[in-house]
């Protein structure tokens, strides 16, 4: 029976990098491939890091009920297709989600035997200085990001799992344990 697994954490918080890691050394798992409207971060590549829809496109996936599920975050539309779970799941492939929490507990809802996982930074000024430290977004963007951080943290007592990321090597460790002797 393949696995659903779903990944969330604040941003900044590197849980792309954990999950990356894990993703190196486990290719039989792999990671879903989200649709948003915010535009593309340097070196980002349609339909691999998401796929790239401007806003009416996305709306009107909304209105063709095409998502398994969808958040507005920091300003843009994120959604995940239900098509693409389900080719997915259908080619008996174990699945990364990683999205916000509010998405993450609309998947539970739907899919109660997912996996829910939350990276939590060791502090928050440390994912404060993370988040700065990455140089992608203004300063109205970060400002929003910190804004959704609370609500991401105050969601993440509801998820089965909460690693907190404070080296690498120890999160993905963590996250081998919980994914693989599930
Ligand atoms: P970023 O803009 O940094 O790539 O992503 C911002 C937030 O959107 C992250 O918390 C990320 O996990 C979340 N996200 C990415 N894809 C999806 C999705 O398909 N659905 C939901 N609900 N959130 C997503």
């Amino acid at each position: 029976m393949s696995k659903l697994i779903v990944i969330s954490g604040s941003s900044g918080v590197g849980k792309g990098t954990v999950i990356k890691s894990f993703l190196e050394k486990h290719p039989e798992f792999k990671l879903s491939v989200s649709c948003t409207t915010r535009a593309p971060r340097e070196g980002e590549i349609d339909g691999i890091n998401y796929f790239f829809l401007t806003k009416d496109e996305f709306e009107t996936c909304i209105d063709n009920n095409e998502f398994i599920e969808w958040a507005e975050f920091s300003g843009n539309y994120y959604g995940t297709k239900k098509e693409f779970i389900a080719k997915s799941v259908q080619n008996g492939d174990n699945m990364i989600l990683e999205i916000d929490t509010k998405g993450a507990l609309n998947v539970k809802k739907l899919i109660p035997e997912s996996e829910l996982i939350f990276i939590a930074p060791p502090s928050l000024e440390e994912l404060e200085s993370r988040l700065r430290g990455r140089h992608t977004e203004t300063e109205e963007a970060i400002q929003k990001r910190l804004a959704s951080i609370k609500l991401e943290i105050d969601n993440s007592k509801y998820f089965n799992h909460i690693i907190i990321n404070d080296t690498i090597e120890h999160a993905v460790s963590e996250l081998e344990k919980i994914i693989l002797h599930n």
